[in-house]
């Protein structure tokens, strides 16, 4: 599972508002003409900086009037005249929205960082007045209040009640004061967010390791060593090796150099991010997130922010997270704990007699894993170029869903490394299109997350298919060789594609229900990472990169045993971000707290092993404090209770069973948002998922206390 990954869902800042034909205007700008591009995909080329901040400023100021127009409707409230329109709004701002979130993250310069500042307080505001307005409101309820009388199909029902229920969480019930206190919080909400993302992509950028000792290298396999060489030759350092905090440097860098204090160095910078007392700390930054979100759920009635968010979740409380969480904690202690001992004893193998320290243990994991199941990362890496991945992932969708991905030259992209494809159903309907951006670039936030520049939707009738993109850090390919991938980051392909076949399959008519749960969110994603490593599968994508040759059986057998290995350490730190996010957000009172004293008492508290580190520190925890994950981050272990009960399914009925595969789509992949995330499971599965499977593949079945 990909802790790594974010989904884009803040593109569009007001879920509930989409959709209204947009007068065409006399100014030049991309944003105010119809796009003639193949399949409307945004005109890339031709979108400028200076464009966005009056596009948004315009659309602004439309969603305004259009929804001003639906609190002064002299007709008596019905759901045509108000809870459709709600929904349509804001399309102008949406368009530009899409644009502007997606480059933010995937290829960003100093000036739109500069413009999501100044537009972040003017969208809160925006959102704020609609949420708040008592004569929009006051319409609102009345049409919901008369809901059991409505003749309304299914999917209306819903965005009845969510848009609804969108209002009174957003503080349509308060009185005048706090409502003042409201746009206060989330105004000042908004751009400490921003800034937090902003200063972590700087701390992470700035840091570099060069190396100009060819000894310093040893340990470290020729591609990672190339890599670096490329990576220096790039920062004007031709004849050293330039390392940096980016996954495909660093994580290598941790698995292979030979060097002890080379690793502990960059292992201390990347923990260290946001945390080095300059301009770009985020330690205040983010306590004060943490108290100005409980001052917020005070105000809207609810005891933490957790309580606020968590309402919304298939998990529903705190204690619900709490439970599952505690009830994996001390199995994946009692593993991590065996792996260390381990890893004690091959350092000790191997001649030294250190302590096994955070920066030793990827290191040490990739020697115990050799010697165990002579399994070498290096030599696997071969197999998995790139592109035969990516085709991989193509070949499964094939084989489930019948879809076909067609590469097209002529659909603009916003950076030379971006390809595009068509993608079409089984009986050749144009599904949607789908852009792939796989590789680091300063201008990109770590991570790997799957987005929208255009959700689908039914507007007047037609179906709007989506323009989604994947975009991840994967390694690059060097002078002699196309990119080779690791096998977490075949997953991370697999996984971010889940998310994209998610969006592309979409078949629900009003985008403001395109939604679903954070914690159901991972199960389309997830899923998928199951059939990656399939053997059936493996045969098929995993070719080496120079012969051609098909993965051998005695690999794949190798993959397969080795599945489990090192499962503590990674349940471990994810379990460890997990409940310190929920530790953030479970606290009730409004002021800010001391940020490293917080979190030390956290781990403390869980017995967290001194030699893994939490796998986010608060600092560069971008998830909770400037990703949409707060109170959240415990959704991917949520989920894959959900893809590994749910691949049982398959496991049971045969890895490409039509019938199950159709079922998974009409009752998961197409509904969005539009139905409970519980109840389509059901559909799905016939009963509730069950936490067997999960436990079975992480190796916590059956597992005590040391
Ligand atoms: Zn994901």
């Amino acid at each position: 599972m990909k802790r790594l990954t974010l989904i884009l869902l803040a593109l569009s800042v007001c879920p509930l508002l989409a959709g209204a034909p947009v007068a065409p205007s006399a100014e030049s700008s991309p944003f105010f003409e119809e796009w003639k591009t193949p399949f409307g995909v945004p005109p890339f080329g031709r979108i400028k900086n200076e464009h966005f901040l009056p596009a948004i400023k315009k659309g602004i100021e439309e969603q305004r009037r259009e929804v001003a127009a639906i609190a002064s409707h002299r007709e008596a409230p019905t759901f045509a005249n108000v809870i459709e329109p709600l929904d349509a709004a804001g399309e102008l701002l949406e368009k530009v929205e899409s644009v502007f979130g997606g480059l933010r993250s995937a290829e960003t310069n100093d000036r739109l960082q500069e413009i999501a500042r100044e537009v972040a307080p003017l969208l809160s505001a925006l959102r704020d007045d609609i949420f708040l307005s008592e004569p929009l409101f006051g319409r609102v309820k009345q049409v919901f209040e008369q809901r059991d009388r409505l003749k309304l199909g299914a999917e209306q029902r819903r965005l009845l009640q969510e848009t609804y229920k969108a209002f009174v969480r957003g503080g349509a019930n308060l009185g005048p004061q706090e409502k003042q206190q409201l746009r206060k919080i989330n105004a000042e909400l908004s751009l400490l967010s921003l800034r937090f993302g902003d200063n972590l992509l700087k701390e992470t950028n700035a840091y570099r390791l060069v190396i100009d000792t060819r000894t310093d290298l040893a340990g470290l396999p020729e591609t990672a060593i190339a890599a670096a060489a490329e990576a220096a030759k790039a920062a004007g350092l031709a004849g050293k090796w330039l390392f940096t905090l980016q996954a495909p440097s660093i994580w290598p860098f941790l698995s292979y150099a030979d060097n002890r204090e080379l690793r502990r160095q960059i292992l201390a910078a990347y923990t260290q991010r946001g945390d080095n007392r300059n301009q770009y700390d985020n330690k205040q930054i983010l306590s004060r997130i943490a108290a100005l979100r409980a001052e917020r759920a005070k105000i809207l009635g609810y005891p933490t922010h957790a309580h606020f968010v968590l309402e919304e979740r298939m998990a529903k409380k705190p204690e619900g997270v709490y439970g599952l969480l505690k009830q994996l904690w001390e199995p994946a202690l009692a593993v991590a704990g065996k792996e260390a001992q381990s890893l004690q004893a091959m350092i000790k193998t191997q001649g030294y007699d250190f302590k096994l320290a955070p920066w030793d243990w990827r290191c040490y994991a990739e020697k115990v894993k050799q010697a165990r199941y002579e399994l070498d990362e290096n030599q696997l890496r071969q197999y998995f170029p790139l592109e035969n991945v990516r085709q991989g992932a193509f070949y499964v969708a094939n084989r489930l869903y019948g879809l076909k991905f067609v590469e097209r030259t002529d659909i603009p992209k916003y950076h030379p490394e971006v390809r595009a494809f068509e993608v079409q159903d089984s009986d050749g309907s144009h599904l949607g299109v789908f852009l792939v951006d796989y590789h680091p670039r300063p201008g990109k936030r770590g991570g790997a997350w799957s987005g929208r520049y255009r959700g689908q939707r039914i507007k007047d009738g037609k179906d709007i298919r989506p323009i989604v993109v994947n975009v991840c850090n994967f390694t690059r390919p060097t002078a002699d060789q196309p990119a080779l991938l690791g096998l977490e980051e075949v997953e991370t392909l697999f996984h971010e594609f889940g998310h994209g076949l998610h969006s592309l399959l979409s078949r629900i008519r009003y985008s403001s229900l395109a939604r679903v749960p954070q914690d159901f969110v991972e199960l389309p994603s997830q899923i998928m990472e199951n059939w990656a490593l399939e053997p059936e599968v493996l045969k098929v994508y995993a070719k080496h990169y120079r012969t051609g040759a098909p993965i051998p059986d005695e690999l794949v057998r190798k993959i397969k045993n080795a599945q489990k290995f090192n499962q503590g350490f990674a349940t471990v730190e994810y379990l460890a971000a997990s409940f310190l996010d929920m530790d953030w957000h479970t606290v009730s009172q409004g002021q800010a707290l001391d940020a490293i004293a917080f979190e030390k008492a956290s781990l403390q508290k869980m017995r967290m092993m001194p030699e893994i580190v939490v796998r986010y520190r608060s600092p560069y925890f971008q998830h909770i404090f400037s990703g949409g994950y707060a109170a959240g981050y415990y959704s991917y272990i949520w989920s894959e209770v959900l893809d590994s009960d749910a691949f049982q399914a398959f496991k049971q009925k045969g890895l490409f069973d039509q019938a199950t595969a159709t079922s998974f789509r009409r009752n998961i992949l197409e509904r969005g948002g539009t139905v409970d995330a519980l109840e389509m499971y059901k559909r799905f599965r016939g009963r509730e998922p069950s936490v067997e499977p999960l436990l079975e593949k992480r190796g916590l079945k059956g597992q005590t206390l040391p």
